[in-house]
């Protein structure tokens, strides 16, 4: 079957083709990107109602290039999928009423996708899908909204074993990139300061200012708390004093980079230690056979080298992570789950539900994961 997916939930603009059938992996024949970074950077953050302005001008033409690049054309399309939420309304409506008028027009079943949902089944793109090696999964969700630890014992079972109490871990890096006057987003910007940090350590000939760096620490918050929740507020405003204190002395720009590179060092080490700690946590307590990592903040080097490094000493469960292409917002990732979703919904006679969606599905920001 031939699925044609939309993603509008914030700033990216995005459609993809995608085939499947069950006996292989699902397969992108095409995943199109529109970013509006560039037009948000200048506010600090995603601004709602510039988002929307720009999926309105940007929908058609992405649907377009999709389907030329997947070689397709709308009449072969057989689902439509489309994020239905969590995320900004502007933005979400935008993608929901272009993916009903799809789908009422070439009278084909549509199907909405949590956002999150996508993340973890960007997974999917590229392991073997016979649920009995991947089943039960835990789910370590990292994005700009959400911070989670899910149980998943098949398709569609969700359990949320733990999850934070204030900011997501990918608004920390954003936020911490802001404090530092680094830009936005935060995330890919701060861990390359900090990868830049680590490469430069044995460079610094001072040895007073290269131990005074290295000595740059901020707490673990809960990592000793005997459950699966998080907190980053506490880490973040941890960083902000540190940069108070730090613009009292009277410092070089050229030391104060240097600092900069440290701080967010020393930040990432905070948060991924937290993160790698609590989930080999529900690794060893749920025993499951796969680990899958998911979200924007899955983009992060080191947080994925320390999961695979905790992994590899316990032969009993499979690490998977998405491909880099995969890790930020896309419309491919929503389309692999609308596969498995159209699925489950088949199996359980349910697949009349999509034939009136056009007329019933309604973009909802504060959207739950669903069961099936
Ligand atoms: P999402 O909410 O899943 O779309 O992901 C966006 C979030 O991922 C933002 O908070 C980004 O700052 C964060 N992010 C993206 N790349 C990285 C990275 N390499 N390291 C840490 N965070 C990242
Ligand atoms: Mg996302």
């Amino acid at each position: 079957m031939k699925i044609l997916a939309l993603e509008t939930s914030c700033d990216e603009t995005s459609a993809a083709v995608l085939q499947g059938n069950m006996t292989q992996p699902v397969s992108v024949l095409s995943n199109i990107i529109s970013s509006q970074v560039a037009i948000h950077a200048k506010w600090g953050g995603v601004v709602p109602n510039l988002a929307a302005r720009e999926h309105l001008k940007n929908c058609i033409p992405v649907i377009n290039s999709a389907l030329e690049h997947g070689k397709t054309t709308l009449d072969s399309i057989d689902l439509f999928a489309v994020t239905q939420g969590p995320g900004l309304i502007p933005a979400l409506l935008i993608g929901t009423n272009v993916a009903k008028t799809l789908s009422y027009f070439h009278k084909k079943p549509l199907i909405g996708i949590h956002h999150i949902e996508g993340h973890i089944y960007a997974n999917l793109l590229k392991t073997n899908n016979d649920p009995k090696k991947l089943f039960p999964l835990i789910s370590l969700i990292v994005s700009g909204g959400h911070t989670q630890l899910i149980r998943m014992k098949g398709h569609f079972q969700y359990e949320i074993i733990g999850q934070t109490y204030d900011d997501a871990v990918g608004e920390a890096f954003d936020k911490v990139s802001k404090m530092l006057d680094l830009g936005y987003p935060g995330g890919p910007i701060v861990s390359k300061q900090a990868q830049d940090f680590e490469k430069s350590i044995s460079t610094i000939k001072n040895k007073k200012l290269k131990n005074e760096l290295l000595s740059i620490s901020f707490p673990r918050p809960m990592i000793s708390s005997h459950d699966f929740n998080f907190s980053f507020s506490g880490l973040k405003t941890a960083v902000l004093y540190f940069m108070k204190d730090m613009k009292k002395r009277k410092i070089g720009i050229e030391t104060m980079e240097l600092y900069k590179g440290a701080i967010c060092y020393a930040f990432q080490e905070s948060a991924t230690e937290v993160l790698v700690s609590k989930t080999m946590d529900a690794v060893k307590r749920f025993t499951p056979l796969t680990l899958l990592v998911a979200g924007g903040v899955a983009a992060n080097k080191k947080l994925i080298e320390k999961l695979k490094e905790s992994t590899s000493e316990l032969n009993s469960v499979h690490f998977v992570s998405p491909k880099l292409e995969y890790c930020g917002d896309n419309a491919a990732m929503i389309g692999v789950a609308a596969f498995y979703r159209y699925n489950a919904l088949k199996k359980a006679n349910r697949l009349k539900e999509l034939d009136n969606n056009w007329k019933i599905l309604e973009a909802d920001a504060n959207m739950k994961l669903q069961k099936i």
